[in-house]
């Protein structure tokens, strides 16, 4: 059965056909997800419904607050509620750090019964770690469609001025209003497309993990995300005229990507090597006291930058391979660690290799993945014909006036190229770039990205 969005009278949306027989774990869909008209002064039946008390604390800051927090507010003391409002006042952006996080910890009090973010990315990430540490549920009003997180129940955050992402919670109740969402600015708007076509990749990866290492794909995950990025590249001109239809296509398909998070509990279908990339990239620069790009943002760049490694992939001869070359070829167990250390840090470096002890692989495993490669090369040519042209995206990109380059993203030469090489190595997620690494080419693709690391 085909996977089917639709919406009750309360906006609410309704997923159907998403029962599926694959070997991946299956859970529900738990949470309510509102999109629609004129939904602010519903939010009060919203929580009702769901019982969550009438005790709350509100977390914004100055622009969201402007822009919805204050119609919140009003609309919950309306009805009978108690709000405290932490309106977080920054003179630039407010970011996800340590005294945002205290702020609004100190806001919550022994009263308060449940948490209501009124933002995107940041404010969203705040509250999710005090819901998850206080166990107090929370709802995520979403204010811009820029990034596909509102779902997650990960937050990235920024400690000491380091960036980590912690285990948080899922908001029960996410409510987006799209005269609300169409107010975001332009470059919000591209940030949260750059997020999605980003997905291209995401299933591309998946579906060859599938082919290489047996890995379950889940076909109806793969449907969910498939078809909401072809709406989103099929309808480019009405995000960019922001009219309620291209808001809606753009929040479903970033709303979507975390509902396949809710359903197999893992994010294999929504990040792949263009989000390893774009981490790299904002971990690297927060380091170095420097702002680093939106995430969407840098998630399409960098979706751009892989996209071509795929379509050079598809013309490639596998039977040419010289396997004992590649043999000899391979880097040593301690010259990867040291890469390792020199990419991501003595700290960070040493986190990763722990994480995913079987990422140094032995030979055995190496040829036998080439091996199976060069068998179901059929396959692997269909997995990335199967991606639109690289053309129609940078097309889609242009039209929203997204950023399409690494200078662009202010990166500098030496960490694109260091992240064009050690993204693959963020995880053990099964991604093309190990496949060309497996098989000796990487250095020969990322020429034009020379091997930073002697
Ligand atoms: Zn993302
Ligand atoms: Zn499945």
């Amino acid at each position: 059965m085909a996977v089917k969005v639709s919406y009750d009278q309360d906006c609410r949306m309704i997923i159907s056909g998403v029962e599926c027989g694959c070997a991946c774990e299956h859970h529900d869909i738990d949470k309510d997800i509102y999109i629609g008209k004129d939904l602010i002064a519903r939010i009060p039946d919203y929580i009702r419904r769901r019982g969550l008390g009438t005790s709350c604390v509100l977390v914004a800051d100055d622009n969201t607050w402007r822009v919805a927090g204050a119609q919140v507010e009003k609309a919950l003391t309306e009805a009978g509620f108690s709000v405290v409002s932490c309106v977080i006042h920054r003179d630039g952006d407010m970011l996800p750090d340590d005294l945002s996080c205290g702020e609004v910890l100190l806001s919550i009090t022994r009263e308060t019964e449940f948490l209501i973010a009124v933002g995107s990315g940041s404010v969203t990430d705040t509250t999710r770690i005090n819901a998850e540490r206080t166990g107090l549920p929370f709802v995520s009003v979403g204010t811009a469609p820029s990034m596909d997180g509102y779902a997650s129940a990960v937050a990235p955050l920024l400690h000491r001025g380091l960036k980590i992402q912690r285990p948080a919670v899922c908001p029960e109740i996410i409510v987006c209003d799209l005269d609300v969402l169409a107010t975001a600015p332009m470059h919000m708007i591209a940030s949260g497309v750059g997020d999605v076509l980003g997905k291209y990749i995401a299933k591309a990866d998946w579906e060859l993990g599938a082919v290489i290492n047996g890995e379950p794909c889940c076909p109806v995950c793969v449907e969910m995300v498939t078809n909401a990025v072809n709406a989103l590249v099929d309808n480019v001109d009405e995000i960019a005229r922001k009219t309620e239809k291209g808001m809606r296509i753009l929040i479903e398909a970033l709303l979507l990507a975390g509902v396949t998070i809710m359903i197999i509990d893992n994010t294999r279908a929504v990040a792949s090597i263009e989000h390893n990339i774009a981490q790299y990239w904002e971990m690297i620069l927060v380091q170095q006291g420097k702002e680093p790009p939106m995430h969407g943002a840098s998630v399409g760049v960098s979706t751009l930058l892989v996209w071509p490694m795929f379509e050079r992939f598809a013309k490639e001869d596998l039977n040419c391979l010289n396997l004992e070359d590649i043999r000899a070829r391979r880097i040593s167990r301690e010259k990867r660690e040291r890469w390792m250390l020199h990419a991501y840090g003595e700290e960070g470096g040493k986190q990763i290799m722990r994480e995913n002890p079987g990422d140094f692989l032995t030979w055995e495993e190496q040829e036998r993945r080439v091996r199976t490669a060069q068998e179901h090369m059929d396959e692997i040519r269909a997995i990335i014909a199967a991606m639109p042209p690289l053309e129609k995206i940078r097309q889609v990109m242009r039209r929203l006036n997204a950023e399409m380059t690494p200078e662009e993203e202010h990166i500098p030469d030496d960490l694109l190229r260091r992240s064009m090489h050690c993204g693959k190595d963020y995880r053990t997620r099964y991604t093309l770039f190990k496949l060309i690494d497996e098989c000796g080419l990487l250095e020969d693709y990322l020429a034009d990205y020379p091997y930073p690391f002697a």
